[in-house]
């Protein structure tokens, strides 16, 4: 097998750096396990969310300052200041677009968005999926909140922890009342897994079915200026879902953020499917990547195993890309050390604190090193068509800076725009 651009991993960097490849005309294979992080994120696109443990309010203006000051940073890696603004909001633009057919993205670059997630804590980002931008808290204003939650939802959260939760970290005045309700959803079986019911929502008669129910539950409770659903509104019928829900109640309406598993997540992955297929990427799906078969500092051909059966092939290349994520994904923790296997280095130690997020937090630091152009060093020396792009960089923990999807954009922009430049 061969192709111009061989890509490993197929999470959001891979499917955004393969699909820009293969609209520019070249022929991309991509290969990938399966799913990984980004089929476990919450619905929303993550820029820059915390500097030290303090909410950012506009991420381009924080992306900047860390950009400027921080040669250290992995959002270095992006240019000084200004430059690495200018790739993020390209990466962004061009993504939100390329994905539009199949999954509608909003937001803006200069205010995060604060989105309630499903266990009542709040979020900052800067984009998230259309049906979850209805909930940023900072459009709230003395809002009577109906929470729904679904009786049927084997993993549905509390409405009473939810409603304590997000109400101590709310501003006074934004939300004056909060009712909820629960209604048995259209779906299966008496108890059904977030998927399921979200599948059955895809059907328009399901989901004319459920936004009825919620219009009745409307007009009994009076003064409701705003809906929380939880995040179950169809996996590949987002869009008509949500339609049918908007025209039913007339009334701002939004998924809050998911925990895991995660629907929209898996709704991310499915469209990032689609978006990669229809651009004429090669998609190899159930084949880890098992070693890269390097002559000098270039590497020639790349050993792929398939998951089911064993058989191995090899695929040769031009230029090849590692997006296959942190330790979720192609990197390993070996005796207390980060481990590369594709090229067989060892990336750092882990120090073992006595806290596991701690240690975990210390792990997602350690990532593949690259240059200025995303190629890959070994021991400081580039390999000359070996880039990587996404969470494999590491230098964040997602959860306490708030970095995730924005960072796997615009790597993945920046490794296509250093192959094809
Ligand atoms: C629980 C959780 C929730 C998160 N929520 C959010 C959020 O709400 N918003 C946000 O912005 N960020 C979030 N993040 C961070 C974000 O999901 C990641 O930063 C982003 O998805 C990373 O994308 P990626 O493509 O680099 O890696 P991944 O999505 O992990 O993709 C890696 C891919 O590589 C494949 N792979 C791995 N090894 C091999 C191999 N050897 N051969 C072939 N294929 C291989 C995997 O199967 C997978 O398909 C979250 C992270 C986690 C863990």
């Amino acid at each position: 097998m061969k192709a111009d651009v061989v890509v490993i991993g197929g999470g959001i960097a891979g499917r955004m750096v393969a699909t820009l490849l293969a609209k520019k005309g070249l022929t991309v294979i991509l290969v990938t396990r399966g799913l990984g992080a980004t089929a476990l994120s919450s619905g929303s696109f993550d820029i820059l969310g915390f500097i030290d443990g303090r909410l950012v309010r506009d991420p381009l203006e924080a992306l900047n300052r860390v950009a400027t000051n921080s040669p250290e940073h992995v959002y270095a890696l992006l240019g000084r200041g200004r430059e690495a603004c200018r790739i993020m909001c390209k990466s962004l633009g061009l993504f939100k677009d390329m994905i539009a057919r199949y999954l509608k993205i909003e937001g803006t670059f200069d205010k995060n968005m604060i989105l309630p997630t499903v266990i009542g804590t709040l979020k900052p980002c800067a984009y998230a999926q259309e049906t979850m931008k209805s909930g940023d808290v900072n459009s709230f204003n003395g809002e009577h909140l109906l929470i729904i939650t679904l009786k049927n939802l084997v993993f549905h959260e509390g409405s009473e922890l939810f409603e304590r939760i997000l109400v101590s970290g709310l501003t006074p005045g934004k939300v004056e009342r909060i009712s909820h309700v629960s209604i048995k959803a259209s779906g299966p079986s008496l108890t059904c897994s977030p998927l399921t019911l979200a599948k059955a929502l895809d059907k328009e008669k399901a989901a004319n079915r459920f936004a009825n129910e919620i219009s009745k539950i409307l007009a009994s409770i009076p003064g409701v200026t705003r809906i929380a659903i939880p995040p179950v509104l169809g996996v590949d019928n987002v869009h008509v879902v949500y339609e049918i829900l908007r025209e039913n109640v007339s009334l701002p309406v939004f998924e809050l953020l998911s925990s895991v598993p995660s629907v929209p997540g898996i709704r991310l992955c499915r469209a990032l499917e689609r978006m990669s297929r229809g651009a004429g990427v090669k998609i190899m799906t159930g084949w880890e990547a098992m070693k890269a078969h390097v002559e000098g500092n270039v590497v020639r051909e790349l050993s792929v195993r398939h998951e089911l059966s064993g058989s191995i092939e090899r695929i040769a290349g031009e230029d090849f890309v590692i997006a296959y994520g942190h330790i979720l994904g192609g990197l390993q923790v070996l005796d207390d050390s980060v481990y590369e296997p594709l090229l067989g280095m060892t990336l750092g130690s882990i120090t073992i604190f006595t806290e596991p997020f701690k240690t975990l937090s210390f792990a997602l630091k350690i990532g593949i090193k690259v240059d200025d152009d995303m190629r890959v060093l070994i021991g400081g020396e580039p390999i000359g068509n070996l880039y990587a792009c996404g969470a494999a960089l590491g230098g964040v923990d997602p959860a306490r800076e708030g970095i995730g999807m924005g960072l796997a954009l615009s790597t993945a922009y920046k490794v296509f725009t250093s192959l094809t430049s």
